[in-house]
This record gives C-alpha cells, structure tokens and sequence, in this order.
C-alpha cells in the first residue's frame, strides 16, 4: 500500500515500547513552571538545541505545560516576562503514553495527533500505599524513528 511504514511495523515497532526509547526524565531538558524569561534563560533554551520545552511546577515529575521554541519569536529578554505568561496564551495540549505502549500504536498516535512528543508514565504499585503515575521521561517521533532505522541495521 501507500504507507511506508506497513512492512517495518511488522518487525521491531511490534514489541518494542516506549520504555526501551525514551529520553529519561533526567535527562530532559525543562523548565520551573516559575522561570522568568530573562537573557539567561533564553540563552539555556537555545542552547539545549530543543524544539520543545516541558515546563514542570513544584517538582521534576510534575510536568504541567509544554514550551514550543516558536512561542519565543515574540519574547523580548529585557521584559523579564514569566514563562507562564507565554504557557498560558499558547496552551499546547500535553500528550501522555504508558510506558508498555507499543511503538506501532505510538508511531499511529504521532501521525494522527498534532504533537510528535509524548509524556512516558507508568502506573507504580510498587510500594505499600496506593498506586500512582510516575513520569519515566518523554518519547518523541525522532526516537521511534531512531529505532526503526537502528534495527535496519542490526536486521532484526
Ligand atoms: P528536538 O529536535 O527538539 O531535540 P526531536 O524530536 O528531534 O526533538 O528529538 C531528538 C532527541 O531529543 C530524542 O531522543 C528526544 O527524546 C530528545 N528530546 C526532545 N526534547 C527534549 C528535551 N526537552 N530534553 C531532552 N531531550 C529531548
């Protein structure tokens, strides 16, 4: 048929998940839901080299907010402006997916929705009280596409 991706979503995309992908949330590069938009963190912004920015309140795992690079075309550093100014007027719509979603389902999501960038969280029953979802980190096209390419090579 005419969609490139039916033959490689027979291999690899079928039972690796987003777990096995993603960008650990340590290793994202985000932002206090409380930052105010002075030179310094402008600069941090662009040199991240991210097109796309969480913005978390309170505590890393607690992300609230997405910061497109774009919504910054307006922003003046001499304005000191708060972040969630600038969150507030875009409102990027946040994506979740769990983490033992399968990359095919994840790839379809990507291509239906506007946003190449999804949230990765896990239900943790782990400990004595309730269960809760915790963040594992964030999954983007680039990483499915990654690992497509990745197994090419390695013919699996
Ligand atoms: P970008 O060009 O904005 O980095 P991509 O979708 O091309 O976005 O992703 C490239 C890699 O960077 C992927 O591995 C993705 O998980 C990771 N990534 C995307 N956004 C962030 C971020 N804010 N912090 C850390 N890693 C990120």
């Amino acid at each position: 048929g005419g969609d490139p991706y039916s033959d490689l979503s027979k291999g690899v995309l079928r039972y690796r998940t987003v777990e096995d992908v993603l960008t650990p949330l340590e290793d994202c590069f985000m932002l206090d839901s409380g930052a105010v938009l002075d030179f310094s963190v402008l600069a941090s912004i662009m040199q991240s080299g991210h097109t796309r920015i969480p913005v978390y309140e309170e505590e890393r795992s607690n992300i609230v907010d997405i910061l497109y690079l774009k919504d910054l075309a307006f922003v003046d550093p001499e304005d000191c402006t708060p972040l969630s100014t600038i969150t507030r007027f875009y409102n990027h719509p946040l994506h979740f997916v769990f983490n033992d979603t399968k990359l095919d389902a994840v790839l379809e999501e990507f291509k239906r929705g506007k946003s190449h960038l999804a949230i990765v969280q896990k239900v943790n029953n782990e400990g004595e009280g309730d269960p809760f979802y915790e963040v594992l980190g964030l999954v983007t096209l680039e990483d499915v596409i990654e690992e497509i390419i990745r197994s090419e090579i390695l013919d699996e």
